[in-house]
């Protein structure tokens, strides 16, 4: 019966490799901040740890193996990802970025040999950058409401509207573009298709890059983006016309999974830190750790982050089992909810329990708070997901359609007795008859 939780020795040899890596290089490097994040800084510092990342075989492992990933499954990359969680910079040095993960993979799975050629091979590379371009500024948890529009015009889609946190659109080369092209559709999840717009199109215009929590006005990295009258040819479509909700829910699915092992990471160093303060910190009565209430956090806080890791790690074997995220959806949306409220969670504690310095901007914490945040409303909000979630749940139940239900205890009971009639009759003869006897022996 397979049913164990341990590792694979050999697997285990390359996580050993990546934990030192992360310790090593990784973790110092993300402390340069700024200096590593542009093109200079990219080929100086980046590209040196990728290529040792290639070397040791661990390059875009979300991949399979024709894709020039390595097959591992979703197993596999869920215990990797724990380690490259605990750092944003991680992910990028491991070519396993979000949004450029899930572009590729829908490129790869709908792209024809032109859009592969111009796109995937150099994503997949690292070489070039791209953005998911869906969600607009009048509302992007339902894809129904979106406006954006591309119309024929000859063999040219001409595309108008406007889209909203295009998450590193000022850094892309290519937009992957959700548009409106048949309003009329009878199926409204019919009506949209998906489009590679070249960054540099004549009409494409970043409004604003929009931050995330804290930091200076118009220099984050979430692209508000305008389309005028932008023009590209007809072929610019990825795969079917009208088909763009599947493919976002193609490449939706696998992210949030994604986001869901690397934040099992996040939790685990944020838990971390919170030891290694309760042991550290002194009060009148002792270390921080020798209190009770102290001692009742990390208790609570290793339970949740236990429990949201077994439950990421079986969606992960789920999906290598079933090859098909359809049939995971109700995992993948339980973890979705899960994933920012056991982060807020750990996150808060391990901040309280760091006190002034907790809050301050010296530590990891109101930065990690900030992405629990982000993980409850990035890829859909959570009250979107707990639909999806209980939808799955009660699609296995039918109605009693009765005053009572079935399992009203009255019913229940008379049941059995019906069952267990003959052993029951035969039961009561066997007592009274020892009753007989005993009073014979009186
Ligand atoms: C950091 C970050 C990165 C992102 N990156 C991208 C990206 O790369 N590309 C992209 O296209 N989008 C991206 N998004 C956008 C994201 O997908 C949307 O923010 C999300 O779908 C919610 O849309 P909205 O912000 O317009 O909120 P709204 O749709 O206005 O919803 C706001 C709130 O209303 C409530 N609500 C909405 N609908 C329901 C419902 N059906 N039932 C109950 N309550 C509901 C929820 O509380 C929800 O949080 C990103 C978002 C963040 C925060």
């Amino acid at each position: 019966m397979a049913w164990d939780f341990e590792t694979d020795p050999e697997f285990q040899k390359k996580l050993d490799w990546i934990e030192d890596f992360m310790r090593e290089e990784v973790e110092p490097l993300s402390q340069l901040g700024l200096a590593v994040r542009g093109t200079l800084g990219r080929e100086k510092f980046i590209k040196p740890l990728q290529e040792k990342v290639k070397a040791q075989g661990l390059w875009a492992c979300h991949l399979g193996p024709e894709l020039g990933g390595q097959g591992f499954g979703q197993l596999k990359l869920g215990l990797m990802n724990e380690k490259l969680g605990r750092n944003s910079l991680a992910p990028t040095i491991f070519g396993c970025q979000a949004p450029d993960t899930g572009n590729a993979e829908i490129i790869a799975h709908y792209g024809t040999d032109k859009q592969k050629e111009q796109y995937l091979w150099p994503l997949l590379n690292g070489d070039i950058r791209s953005a998911f371009s869906m969600s607009e500024p009048t509302g992007g948890s339902d894809p129904l409401t979106f406006k954006t529009r591309a119309v024929l015009d000859g063999n040219e889609w001409v595309i108008n509207g406007e889209k909203w946190f295009s998450t590193n659109a000022r850094y892309s080369k290519v937009l992957v573009l959700y548009a409106v092209t048949d309003p009329d559709a009878k199926d409204p999840y019919r009506r949209t298709s998906i489009f590679l717009v070249p960054t540099d199109t004549p009409g494409v215009e970043i409004i604003r890059n929009v931050g995330v929590g804290s930091g200076e006005i118009g220099n984050g990295t979430e692209g508000y983006v305008r389309y005028t009258d932008v023009r590209v040819p007809y072929d610019a479509l990825l795969g079917e016309r009208g088909a763009a909700f599947v493919i976002a829910q193609v490449r939706l699915g696998g992210g949030r999974v994604h986001h869901a092992m690397r934040t099992v990471g996040a939790c685990k160093h944020a838990l971390d830190l919170m030891c290694r303060r309760a042991v550290s910190r002194t009060t009148r009565d002792g270390k921080l750790a020798d209190l009770q209430m102290v001692q009742e956090q990390i208790a609570d806080s290793w339970i949740a982050v236990e429990q949201f890791r077994l439950l990421v790690l079986r969606t992960a074997w789920l999906i290598d089992k079933h090859k098909d995220y359809n049939m995971v959806r109700k995992d993948i949306a339980a973890i979705k909810v899960a994933m920012p409220k056991v982060y807020n969670d750990v996150a808060t504690k391990a901040a309280h329990l760091h006190g002034a310095l907790g809050v301050s901007n010296e530590m990891p914490f109101m930065h990690m708070v900030t992405s629990s945040l982000v993980m409850g409303i990035a890829d859909g909000p959570t009250e979107v997901h707990k639909v999806t979630l209980a939808k799955q749940v009660l699609k296995d139940y039918r109605p009693d359609n009765d005053l009572f239900p079935n399992y009203h205890i009255p019913r229940l009971k008379e049941a059995a007795e019906e069952k267990y009639a003959k052993e029951l009759t035969e039961l009561k003869e066997a007592y009274r008859a020892e009753r007989a006897k005993n009073a014979e022996n009186a």
